[in-house]
């Protein structure tokens, strides 16, 4: 004689595949309606040979997505020196970034090595260095286009870390505030786009997938109904980006870690590769505020 309780597990039992299965296409379908950046000619900004990796994976693979029409660099501010290794780990940086799609990495991915702006944990970097060094580096990106006979049209978006860094570090918060004194500061650029990478808080970031579910839950509830539909800016920009990998898009994660950045693999980094949801999901914002 089967008991309340086993009958309230049953009912349990059964629904749960059916509750997963709600979730997946309530997720996916939030997802495919949310707007890609594309046509843009994109510079992503890392602190560390290692960021692209660790952080910005989805978006990555996604961007270069040829149907797109995307162009991907990175500016890399540092070697990631603090043991001793940068050598190394720039040539990392490239493998990784050629394993996430980037192509003709040697021109696409430029790394920084200033003595004022090293890896560091307690060090924040000056920004007005910060401008200075990205200045150089678009005028780097640009003649590599026109001796390529490209279009010239110049960098147009950035993406960075947004002012927690996804980790607290003071490095990767720099660049925040190195790129914004660059476009206050450098030639008029109203053009060009800021899209930040969300810092969630700790308990939401070793969730891996489920995090995607959940930063779509909160995003549906703080925005209210119609003005979700617009999701563009008065620039016609999209205001954010979700990228969700698939389950290949995620194992290219994990390689361009174990693989790309073979002397970082250290025991807890296998923790984040396999749990982390910026392994997997990305959300961006677009920050319109340069103060
Ligand atoms: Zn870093």
């Amino acid at each position: 004689m089967p008991t309340v309780r086993n009958l309230r597990g049953l009912a349990v039992f059964l629904l749960l595949p059916i509750l997963m299965a709600a979730f997946c296409y309530y997720t996916l379908s939030h997802l495919s309606a949310s707007s890609p950046i594309r046509n843009r000619n994109i510079v992503l900004l890392i602190a560390h040979p290692d960021d692209e990796a660790m952080f910005f994976s989805p978006t990555i693979q996604s961007l270069v997505t040829p149907s797109l029409k995307n162009t991907v660099r990175i500016i890399c501010f540092s070697t990631g020196n603090a043991e001793g290794i940068g050598n190394i780990r720039e040539t990392e940086l490239l493998s990784s970034a050629s394993l996430l799609g980037i192509p003709n990495v040697n021109n696409s991915v430029i790394i920084h090595d200033d003595p004022n702006i090293q890896d560091s944990m307690t060090k924040s970097w000056p920004e007005d260095l910060l401008a200075s060094l990205i200045s150089d580096s678009l005028r780097e990106f640009r003649e590599d286009d026109s001796s390529n006979g490209g279009d010239g049209k110049g960098v147009d978006t950035f993406i960075t870390f947004d002012e927690g860094g996804v980790s607290a570090h003071p490095n990767h918060i720099s660049l925040l505030k190195g790129v914004k004194y660059y476009l206050r500061h450098y030639p008029k650029k109203n053009d060009v786009l800021l899209y930040t990478l969300n810092t969630v808080p700790v308990y939401r970031k070793y969730i891996s997938v489920l995090d995607a579910f959940v930063t779509t839950l909160l995003d549906r509830m703080k925005n209210k109904p119609g003005e979700e539909e617009e999701g563009y800016s008065g620039t016609g920009a999209p205001k954010s980006a979700m990228y969700l990998s698939n389950w290949q898009g995620y194992k290219t994660a994990q390689k361009a870690m174990t693989e790309g950045h073979k002397s970082q693999m250290v025991w807890f980094r296998w923790g984040w590769i396999t749990l982390s949801r910026y392994m997997v999901f990305n959300d961006l914002v677009l920050d319109t505020d340069l103060s």
